[in-house]
């Protein structure tokens, strides 16, 4: 079975390949670690692989699991990707580094009040909702603006750019449009005079894609980890 270290590496590879085909460079796209539901072991294997940067969805999973690597916490960096509720706000005030789920002011307001003084401001980006599911979470295109907007104003949030999570499609043509319609809104905010480097889209599925339609941050969790 390939180890953590060697699936790092086929992705690094992957991204890399991406990027040439499109002529954009390497080091313009940024592999984040997705570790939900995986033990804090295969963190410290990816860790001392070279991987640095962690996604995780669940506020509480991730919090053990900085705990148990509390010996690295100064060199990782933790990013929530997964849904948030006011009720947790504090808790990912106070520990995560980045929250790229961002989707309404009163989340944005409240991480803001409550991240403690001693810390950088938090990196945020607004999580948009291109696909059009009521189900989903995220900020309709139509409001991204406003919210970026406000969220940028936030004193100890610092916005950084724009989160997706479109519905997956076996269609690359539907794959395709879609993250097409994800870069439009980040574009279309930065036209708007915002200062945004981060467009996260792209998974273990669609990475290539992705990165062919701007992304600068992928969230990969399966084709590192392993199946869940
Ligand atoms: C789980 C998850 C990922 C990683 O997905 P893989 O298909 O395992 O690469 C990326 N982003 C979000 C928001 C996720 O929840």
């Amino acid at each position: 079975m390939a180890t953590i270290t060697s699936k790092l590496q086929l992705v690094q590879s992957r991204i890399e390949q991406a990027c040439s085909k499109v002529d954009r460079p390497a080091n313009g796209v940024t592999l984040l670690a997705v570790s939900k539901t995986f033990p804090a072991a295969d963190v410290r294997e990816a860790f001392q692989a070279g991987q640095h940067r962690f996604g995780e969805n669940y506020v509480q999973e991730a919090v053990d699991k900085m705990a148990e690597l509390a010996d690295l916490r100064a060199q990782i960096e933790w990013h929530l990707i997964g849904p948030l509720q006011s009720n947790k706000t504090r808790v990912v005030a106070e520990n995560f580094d980045w929250v790229h789920t961002v989707d309404r002011l009163k989340i944005a307001q409240r991480l803001s009040e409550q991240r403690p003084a001693h810390l950088p401001p938090l990196q945020v980006c607004i999580q948009v909702n291109t696909s059009g599911e009521d189900s989903k979470s995220g900020v309709e295109p139509a409001g991204a603006l406003a919210l970026a907007q406000a969220v940028a104003h936030l004193p100890h949030l610092q916005l950084r750019g724009v989160m997706a999570l479109p519905a997956p499609s076996n269609d690359a043509c539907t794959q395709h449009q879609a993250l097409k319609k994800i870069r439009e809104v980040f574009d279309d905010l930065r036209d708007h005079g915002l200062t945004l480097d981060t467009l996260s889209m792209g998974m273990s599925a669609d990475l290539e894609m992705a990165v062919e339609q701007g992304s600068t941050m992928v969230r990969i969790g399966s084709a590192i980890f392993g199946q869940r």
